[in-house]
């Protein structure tokens, strides 16, 4: 077993040889095994049964979260983790101030994963979301498929509350400069719906928990 889930085991939970451990492997299954011989950094267990996979549950969410600074996108990817999302997608956009050195990019991805699969071992949930690579908002708006697609926007007169939701839902989120006229209109083409979450301007990673929230509220998930 990795380091991580090894450590986790030894130093957090205090498991021993001969405890019997829930595994996932992110795509929906879950495993149970038997702890054979434990060190700190390495745990070696025998798989004692593969517990039935799940279906992914609920409305499929896919972000586009503008990159942020480090720790309010953390805070986002987390978040969203717990509340379930499909894939978070990190953008560049016209107004995004964060600048990642290329040699950055590999060791920040590592950690959002890690952020990523913290979450799904607190919350009980066998999906790992995808993190997928940066990308430019254009990029990502030209190939996210989902049956709905909204652009949180303060400005916009149509709340979101007054949208139906089903099946699946694309969701891009700003920077804290928010997204530019010229980047609105980019969205419309795309079929991306501008709305708001009420008068008051919310932090990103605010804005992203009570989307998909609200979102699963009116899906009767919640
Ligand atoms: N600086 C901007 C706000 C940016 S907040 C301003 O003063 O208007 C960062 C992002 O969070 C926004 O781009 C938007 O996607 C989302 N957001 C924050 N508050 C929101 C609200 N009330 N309605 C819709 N989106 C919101």
């Amino acid at each position: 077993m990795d380091q991580e889930p090894s450590n986790h085991l030894t130093q957090v939970l205090r498991k021993k040889e001969g405890s019997l451990v829930e595994l996932f492997d992110g795509r929906g299954s879950s495993f149970i095994a038997e702890i054979v011989s434990l060190e700190k950094k390495l745990v070696k267990v025998k798989l004692i049964k593969v517990e039935s996979s799940s279906e992914r549950k609920g409305i499929k969410i896919d972000l586009g979260q503008s990159l942020i600074k480090s720790e309010p996108f953390s805070h986002s990817i987390q978040k969203a983790t717990e509340l379930g999302v499909s894939s978070i997608s990190p953008l560049y956009t016209e107004r995004t101030v964060v600048k990642l050195n290329p040699d950055k990019i590999q060791s920040r991805k590592e950690r959002w994963e890690s952020i990523a699969k913290h979450a799904c071992q607190q919350c009980g949930e066998n999906w790992l979301p995808e993190i997928n690579k940066i990308q430019t908002l254009k990029e990502w708006i030209e190939t996210v498929n989902a049956k709905n697609k909204i652009v949180l926007y303060p400005n916009s007169k149509t709340k979101l509350s007054s949208l139906k939701f089903d099946e699946s839902v694309a969701i891009a989120v700003g920077p804290e400069g928010d997204f530019t006229d010229n980047e609105v209109a980019l969205l419309k083409e795309q079929d991306f719906l501008p709305v708001q979450l009420g008068e008051r301007i919310l932090r990103a990673d605010t804005a992203v928990i009570s989307a998909i929230s609200a979102i699963r509220t009116m899906c009767k998930e919640f």
